[in-house]
């Protein structure tokens, strides 16, 4: 176990939102943060100490960059391998390499998820036209293609409900190995953010419950509507998960929940600090970025108690350009990532509302 104190340096693979609030957090409590991210203007390197702008596979400044910090982490899970292992070679990486692996392939995630015990929708593996034929006899409709790696925010998938579905997948698969999913018919998707440290010490945050639209996350909001039951099978599954990575930081864990059954199904993992969580900068005792910080340095896990009820609302694209409405608002609390380009669906910051439960 080794415990990096207040006045080390934390290195950050990423620069994006993720990076600058993890950065944020960790000057908080006294560290400072080195941001590894090939893009110049980095939103995270507005409010670190230091930055490398280079490519992934630039192994020399990797290698300088790792031995610059006492940790590295990251806040992206397409951190290439060979980059992980360069990293690894000379500090610290948490999480692990195990991580990065199983959360990069969405078979290998699915299969890692049934050996932890941990219930998926039904999958089969394909590649090509007789592959998908063969999946689609076991699968049957309705059914969902994803691509096996680098989709995200519904990119390379496609929902089959008809023949004609079908005949297109192959095309938004763009010919990759893929996987076909059952179609989980879901009332709520939740989500479980929980944190282990390097001492193998586990805290789960409350569950939340997600919407997203158009594939993008929407809301979040505290408590979840589901039984108590429900939430507390929902973080025992998410600590299995955790446990099961030998996990280190913390890992966003997304679920679909059939409230009939109080039926919980794992869609997919983030090796990291996530949306869903970020109503935790406000609304809870300790937030998401500050338990990454402190599983990694191993230091004692913060409370991960609610504050009241709580509701997040990402900002996207041009949204992040009229403000003074959540400034005039006295419960929200606004966040802007400092990001100069607002694209359309571009996440741009995020506003959080708590009630207070005196
Ligand atoms: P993903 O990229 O796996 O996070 O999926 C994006 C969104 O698509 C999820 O948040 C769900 O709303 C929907 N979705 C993905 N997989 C399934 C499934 N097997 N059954 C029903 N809906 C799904």
């Amino acid at each position: 176990m080794t415990r990096i104190n207040p006045g080390g340096t934390i290195g950050i693979m990423g620069g994006g939102q993720l990076g600058r609030m993890l950065a944020l957090a960790a000057a908080q409590l006294g560290y400072k943060c080195h941001i590894y991210c090939p893009e110049e203007n980095s939103p995270a390197f507005q409010v670190a100490d230091q930055k490398t702008v280079a490519a992934y596979e630039n192994e020399v400044a990797l290698t300088e960059f790792a031995q610059s910090v006492d940790v590295a982490t990251y806040e992206f899970e397409n951190v290439p391998s060979q980059t992980a292992a360069v990293v690894a070679a000379n500090t610290l990486l948490r999480p692990g390499a195990k991580a990065l692996a199983v959360s990069q392939d969405r078979l290998v995630e699915k299969q890692f998820l049934n050996e932890a015990g941990v219930e998926t929708a039904p999958y089969e593996a394909f590649h090509t036209a007789e592959d998908l034929q063969a999946a689609f006899k076991k699968i049957g409709r309705p059914s969902v293609a994803k691509t096996r790696r680098f989709g995200y925010d519904g990119k390379g998938q496609k929902l089959i409900k008809t023949q004609k579905d079908l005949e297109v997948v192959l095309d938004v698969t763009n010919n990759t190995p893929a996987i076909l999913e059952g179609f989980v018919p879901f009332d709520r998707e939740i989500s479980v953010i929980v944190a282990r440290s390097a001492s193998g010490d586990v805290a789960a945050f409350p569950v939340g419950e997600n919407v997203h639209t158009n594939h993008i996350l929407d809301t979040t909001d505290v408590p979840a509507t589901v039984s108590d039951r429900v939430e507390a099978k929902a973080k025992v599954m998410a600590t299995k998960v955790a446990n099961a990575l030998d996990y280190v930081g913390v890992v966003g864990v997304e679920m679909f929940v059939i409230d009939s059954t109080s039926q919980i199904i794992v869609n997919e993992i983030a090796p990291r600090v996530h949306n869903s969580g970020h109503w935790t900068m406000d609304g809870a005792v300790t937030s998401q970025f500050e338990q990454h910080i402190r599983a990694i340095c191993d230091l004692p896990l913060g409370n991960t108690g609610a504050l009241g009820t709580v509701r997040m609302k990402n900002l996207l694209g041009e949204d992040i350009l009229d403000l003074d409405g959540y400034f005039a608002d006295p419960t929200a609390s606004v966040h802007h990532y400092g990001k100069h380009d607002p694209r359309p669906g571009r996440k741009m910051g995020h506003v959080n509302w708590v009630k207070r439960q005196d």
